[in-house]
């Protein structure tokens, strides 16, 4: 019997442990609340991730460890994979969390960015924007996500506000300065490297988003097949300079038939979560077969895929379930504003079909944003 720890017990971890019992796997979870939704599924050890204690005694109930969430300290996933296998590696891991040493990276492999610099002080911002230009976007470097920890410089008249917003943070977590990119379409690659080495992508993803946040992804995304083999070609690089295992997702900007990468998320992710109903195997359960050293699973698609995410409240589900391809997901999370609650994933043979059951499900749910997407697709 395998028992597969994780640390960071969400949405992911929950999604994780569904896709592993088929597989015959056990798991255990660490986080810091006790009302953790993937402790429905799996036993829940509650304690703060630097918690030597409570680490030891997570080591010692599990045969391999891995993250369903990217801001685990570093240190404690080096201590951690000092007793017991660790995929990703603590390396790959410290990098992606750090907004700077990512951009660097990145160009330093060849994968395109928007212009970036290190923000330390108040002189350095003004040098920056100099340099780069507005509109631009603070951020800081480290345990920002879902546009948390961002303000947009719209012009020079903001400056002083997005100082007042995050300066206090630039000697803590630290800041980054980027250029904003008027992006035509975002997308992601989700990819898996295996222990051996052997690494396969999902289709290009297509995601929308609503204040910062994933909305909705649309798989395969709507770009010519030399741009989504160039996103796929960046991935590898990625995923190979990192010794990378495990799955992974590459967030890129395209704008003029150029990609930019925006980040690495360092973990299955939400825009590959259409993967469990629209793909031969699901990024979860090919996650659990890379980091145990199992053969990955064909990673290609079943037909066209449309993920809904449901964010603060679960909403009406017969306006999905009664649609022949609606696969619903609800987290068993308390209703919060903001909070990632639950999914639903439409798949269709056609982009036609997939368009005409998007319409009915956003007009069922009063949600135009949901209609103008399927307008684009089919
Ligand atoms: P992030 O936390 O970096 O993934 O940012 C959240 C969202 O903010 C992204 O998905 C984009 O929609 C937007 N965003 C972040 N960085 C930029 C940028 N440099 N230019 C334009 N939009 C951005």
């Amino acid at each position: 019997m395998t028992t597969v720890g994780i640390l960071g017990g969400g949405q992911l971890a929950r999604m994780l442990a569904l896709s592993g019992a088929p597989l015959g796997l056990r798991f255990r979870v660490l986080d810091t609340v006790a009302d953790a939704c993937a402790g429905q599924f799996a036993p829940l050890i509650v304690g703060d991730y630097r918690d030597k204690l409570a680490l030891a005694e997570f080591a010692s109930q599990v045969d391999v460890a891995t993250f369903d969430f990217e801001n685990v300290p570093a240190e404690s996933a080096q201590w951690l994979s000092e007793r017991v296998p660790v995929f990703p590696n603590p390396r790959a891991l410290s990098i992606a969390q750090d907004r700077l040493v990512e951009k660097t990276l990145f160009r330093e492999l060849g994968i395109p960015v928007p212009d970036f610099a290190d923000v330390a002080d108040r002189a350095a911002l003004d040098a920056a924007i100099a340099a780069i230009g507005v509109p631009c976007i603070l951020k800081t470097r480290r345990l920002g996500y879902d546009g948390k920890g961002q303000f947009r410089i719209k012009s020079a008249g903001d400056v002083d506000a997005a100082w007042d917003a995050l300066g206090t943070q630039a000697q803590t977590v630290g800041l980054i300065l980027e250029a904003f990119v008027p992006f035509e379409r975002e997308l992601s690659v989700v990819a898996v490297r295996g222990r051996d080495g052997a690494f396969r992508t999902w289709p290009l993803t297509e995601n929308w988003h609503i204040d910062g946040v994933l909305s909705a992804s649309l798989a395969p995304a709507r770009v010519d097949d030399a741009l989504a083999r160039t996103a796929l070609a960046h991935a590898r690089t990625l995923g190979e300079a990192l010794d990378y295992v495990g799955v992974f997702a590459l967030e890129l900007f395209c704008r003029d038939g150029v990609l930019l990468a925006n980040e690495l998320a360092p973990r299955v992710h939400n825009s590959g979560h259409w993967t469990i109903e629209g793909s031969e195997t699901s990024q979860f359960e090919n996650h659990l077969r890379a980091v145990l050293g199992l053969p990955l699973g064909d990673t290609r698609m079943v037909g066209h895929a449309c993920m809904l995410n449901w964010i603060g409240a679960m909403p009406d589900a017969n306006a999905v379930l009664r649609e022949a391809c609606g696969h619903w997901h609800d987290y068993g999370k308390e209703p919060r504003a903001g909070r990632k609650v639950g999914h639903a994933t439409l798949r269709a043979e056609t982009a036609h079909e997939l368009a005409e059951a998007l319409t009915r499900v956003g007009e069922a749910l009063g949600r135009t944003d949901i209609v103008a997407h399927a307008a684009g697709i089919g």
